[in-house]
């Protein structure tokens, strides 16, 4: 059962329980993807019907910020707690480099992806980041492609939204990755 705030359900999970989903998913077969709404998102999704669906059929619905978590108390449907997407996508990073799983960084302006990436192998040993892309691409097939060669599990897809929903619907299963998450503006952030 999701909790609704203003049309979209949010899975009412603490930051450990949604690692420990995104982890399960990972495991899982088949291709799954997650998103982390933020109040803007909400108001996007009003007036675009394909970003809403990209929404609602994610896997994982994670509430990004304080806005919704606020938004999910006034309306008496109150949320565990926010879960940044940022902060979970550390948290599935140290658990994949604890288990050898395969992350591709995509997205962000190039050059972006590989400095985010060596930022995360010197924090996260063991990490294994299969491949990286920048997120100014005309045609998917290329990136798609090179997500398959590198055998990724799991894809960051940072395209700010509502690119990256779009996106990983779009291209998610062709991919073979277990899970995609989108992340917006993370690897910048990763990239210091
Ligand atoms: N971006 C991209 N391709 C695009 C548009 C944006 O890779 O066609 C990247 C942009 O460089 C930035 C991220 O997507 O790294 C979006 O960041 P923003 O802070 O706008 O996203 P938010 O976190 O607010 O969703």
């Amino acid at each position: 059962m999701r909790t609704d705030i203003l049309g979209v359900g949010f899975d009412n999970l603490t930051l450990d329980e949604a690692a420990a989903a995104g982890a399960a998913l990972v495991e899982a077969d088949g291709f799954h993807y997650a998103v982390t709404p933020n109040p803007e998102f909400l108001l996007t999704a009003k007036r675009d019907d394909t970003f809403h669906r990209a929404l609602l059929g994610a896997d994982l619905v994670l509430a990004d910020g304080v806005g919704v978590v606020y938004s999910a108390k006034i309306l008496g449907r109150p949320l565990k707690g926010k879960v940044p997407g940022i902060d979970f996508a550390q948290r599935l990073i140290a658990w994949m480099a604890a288990h050898g799983k395969r992350l591709f960084l995509l997205g962000a302006k190039p050059g972006v992806a590989e400095l985010a990436a060596a930022n995360l192998k010197d924090k996260y040993p063991g990490l294994i980041v299969c491949g990286t892309h920048d997120g100014y691409f005309q045609d998917d097939g290329p990136v798609v492609e090179a997500i398959r060669a590198a055998g990724a599990d799991v894809v960051f897809v940072c395209l700010g939204a509502p690119k990256q929903e779009l996106w990983m619907v779009k291209n998610g299963p062709a991919t073979g990755a277990h899970l995609m998450v989108g992340l917006g503006g993370s690897l910048d952030v990763f990239a210091g």
